[in-house]
């Protein structure tokens, strides 16, 4: 999913990247790379201005359209994409900073400026420069180097350490200043499709040209965002050409798309452009709003999206081989740009630091608050909560069931067809009525698959009880000699009088010594292909013939089993589907376990270690602590603006595809990181079984439970690699 994921966003990206393709083709580009070197605008600059596309962001009160960051993210993404030369990114962040600072004479001229087709750039960092208090204004002299887009600026914002005279209170000063009173050197840049320039300044500064209300930190906020939208973009095209080159090029007599290696880097790639869209895309959206919150969302995306730039184009470079290693392959110049945008924007390892420390004093707001929920349905919401509450407390979940609480994206009469905005207005609800919502385990993806594959009786018998707490489920898939490889199972369902009679072995079966009812796959027919012979079964965990036997897992506990299934019998009514149908029943129950697993594996692992560290019990100490705190918090906010995303994009809620790999993978590895930080932190504590560490360790011990339950990392990676990119099986 790219940046904009909205019908305008969408309409928005294409017409960009036509645009980008139709006035800035790669091949005319490189015909002038000397020129763009040297300062010179492409020749689509002149399309851009007339589209807007330099003032969209700005307010319409200085020339702009109004739009905001989230819409000029979705053009970076496209310019990105496309590689627009020239120096676009350095325009609409100079306007971006000019247009969130103190109003003042410098600042409409720089706007206008732009509006009529100028260019600008800011500066990143206050460098070599300092001013003196002169009269009202300033008097800066010194050296900024590193400054993107100065060769061709036609107005600059820079920045300058204040010396003398701090009775304002700031210790840095940001003006805006014509091209022309300044003296620009023109750089080699690694990136070879815009200017960088060394800017030397000797001048007295009007106060009508001094920003308010901006600092180096700002500024560097607004960069990231616009960085990593352009980032995101870069990866993207990465993806792309990667994906078209391996299903052609050959070796060894196959696409090379074929070879698992391959395939699974290819996954990963995917995996990273879509972190970096969504790490890109809540920047964006925080931008404008709370400052806390800005600067948050802004170092996540820094963190996220500007090194997996340079590494995706590197990664894309060796899945090319020696092609993509020649200088007429495109991709250097891909990862030029990226590499430039992360050394220009500084250490990632600074960006980790500041958000440990912020991430310390507040958490990113991951809610949505401008629900469109009908007033009606907001007002029952809220009655049916209060009833609820008002019931002693084991009659609530039943009540919860009966009124469709239980699970309101189901349909009615289980649910209440709630959309996603709804849900949220009633797990909010949950929330501030201080009532837990309902878990059902492994009935979260058992139900889904009855409702969408079982017949009126099966869901009027099952459903209901399983919501109210009646019913609890387990799932017999997993055999000894099928795991990954679920089609192989062995599980024999045998056609008898009234029903089938199964006999087999299941294996690490979660919670099969509480459970009423359990899903089973079976083979019912040996003579056809092995998919097309498998059937899905409700099978009795009271029944004759159900023999289970714990088994310890390493944690300790024991919550998964062995099942014998000795003859058991299992009626017609209890078959799923019709015979055969079981291989496509059970991917809609894995592709609904990987959804459950995926939103509420992470977030309560970086909770604990953030409630530890406040606690005192794991002391954050130096700035290794704080890097690692911020890189833990810049990965778990992307899942979290990758989950929101997609919350926002579902239009039902129990019909997930094999996106749901794609947040279970990234759900995974960012909880890995976070457990074994956890234990890294502890120290020598976490070598001990003691109060104070044990639930942190625990959580390490567990991870297993995460990475092989409902299916492998690899097998993860198959399915996206398979499904989603359409890579040869
Ligand atoms: C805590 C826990 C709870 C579970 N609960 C249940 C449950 O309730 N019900 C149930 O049915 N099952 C359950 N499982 C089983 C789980 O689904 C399987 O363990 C999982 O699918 C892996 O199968 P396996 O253990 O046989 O490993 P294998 O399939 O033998 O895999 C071993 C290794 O080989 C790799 N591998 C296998 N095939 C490929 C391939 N094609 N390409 C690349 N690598 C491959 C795997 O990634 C893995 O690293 C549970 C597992 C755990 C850990």
């Amino acid at each position: 999913m790219s940046i904009g994921f909205t019908a305008e966003h969408t309409e928005l990206a294409a017409s960009v990247s036509g645009l980008v393709a139709r006035h800035a083709a790669r091949a005319d580009t490189r015909t002038r790379l000397d020129g763009l070197a040297a300062g010179e605008r492409p020749p689509c600059w002149t399309v851009l201005q007339e589209q807007g596309l330099l003032t969209l962001h700005l307010p319409e009160a200085c020339g702009g359209n109004g739009f905001g960051q989230r819409d000029l993210a979705v053009v970076l993404e496209a310019t990105g994409h496309g590689l627009l030369p020239g120096p676009y990114l350095p325009t609409v962040l100079a306007g971006a900073v000019v247009a969130d600072s103190g109003a003042g004479r410098g600042r409409n001229a720089l706007l206008s400026a732009v509006a009529a087709g100028a260019s600008a750039t800011a500066a990143l960092g206050i460098g070599g420069l300092s001013a003196q208090p002169r009269g009202d204004g300033y008097h800066v002299t010194g050296v900024a180097a590193g400054v993107l887009g100065a060769v061709s600026a036609d107005h600059l914002v820079l920045g300058a350490r204040l010396t003398g005279g701090l009775d304002s209170g700031h210790d840095e000063v940001w003006f805006t200043v014509p091209a022309h009173e300044v003296e620009v050197t023109s750089e080699r840049g690694i990136d070879l499709t815009r200017d960088l320039g060394t800017v030397r300044v000797g001048l007295v500064v009007a106060p009508e040209h001094v920003l308010t209300g901006t600092d180096a930190s700002c500024i560097a906020a607004t960069a990231a965002t616009l960085a990593a939208a352009e980032a995101a973009g870069l990866i993207r095209w990465c993806l792309e050409s990667v994906l078209e080159y391996v299903k052609v090029r050959e070796q060894f007599g196959k696409p090379i798309g074929s070879y698992q290696a391959i395939k699974h880097r290819c996954a990963r790639l995917f995996i990273t452009a879509e972190t970096a869209a969504a790490a890109a895309w809540d920047a964006a959206r925080a931008a404008g709003g709370d400052e806390h919150q800005r600067r948050q969302a802004a170092s996540a995306a820094a963190v996220t999206c500007l090194p997996a730039a340079v590494d995706a184009a590197l990664d894309a470079i060796t899945i090319f081989g020696g092609i993509g290693f020649t200088w007429e392959h495109d991709v250097h110049l891909y990862w030029r740009r990226a590499i430039s945008l992360r050394a220009l924007l500084g250490p990632t390892g600074e960006w980790a630091r500041h958000l440990g420390l912020l991430a310390l004093e507040q958490d990113r707001d991951f809610e949505v608050h401008d629900l469109e929920v009908d007033g009606a349905v907001r007002a029952e919401i809220v009655t049916d909560f209060a009833r609820v509450a008002a019931l002693p407390a084991g009659q609530r979940r039943n009540e919860l069931a009966v009124l469709g609480y239980a699970a309101p994206h189901y349909p009615r009469p289980y649910g209440r067809a709630a959309g996603p905005a709804e849900q949220l207005v009633i797990a909010r609800e949950f929330d501030s009525a201080g009532i837990e919502q309902p878990y059902m385990s492994v009935g979260e993806w058992a139900l889904p698959t009855i409702l969408s594959h079982g017949n009126d009786a099966q869901r009027e018998r099952f459903v209901g009880p399983s919501l109210s707490g009646e019913i609890t489920w387990c799932q017999l898939f997993s055999e000894p000699g099928a795991g990954s490889d679920l089609a192989s199972l062995a599980t024999k369902a045998t056609r008898i009088e009234g029903g089938w009679r199964l006999n087999g072995q299941k294996v690490w079966t979660s919670l099969a010594h509480l459970a009423d009812w359990g899903i089973c796959l079976a083979r019912t027919d040996d003579s056809v292909p092995r998919h097309a012979g498998l059937s899905y079964f409700l099978v009795n965990m009271r029944a004759e013939g159900v023999d289970i036997r714990p088994l310890r897992q390493s944690t300790g506990a024991e919550e998964f089993n062995e099942v014998f299934l000795n003859d058991v019998f299992v009626p017609d009514d209890c078959l799923v589907g019709e015979p055969g149908q079981g291989w496509a029943l059970a991917r809609t129950t894995l592709s609904n376990e990987r959804l459950t697993i995926s939103t509420e594996a992470s977030p309560s692992n970086l909770g604990l270690l953030r409630r530890h560290i406040r606690q005192g019990t794991i002391p954050i100490e130096g700035p290794d602590a704080t890097r690692v705190l911020g890189e833990l918090t810049a990965a778990e906010n992307a899942v979290s603006a990758l989950n929101l995303r997609s919350l926002l994009a579902r239009l039902s809620g129990f019909a997930p595809d094999a996106s749901t790999s794609l947040a279970k993978v990234a759900t995974t590895l960012c909880t890995r990181a976070t457990c074994a930080a956890i234990v890294d932190f502890l120290g020598p504590l976490a070598a001990y079984a003691n109060p104070d560490s044990s639930e942190a360790t625990w959580s390490y011990l567990n991870l297993p439970n995460y990475l092989i339950g409902g299916g492998t990392l690899e097998i993860q990676y198959n399915i996206i690699a398979e499904r989603i990119l359409g890579l040869p099986r």
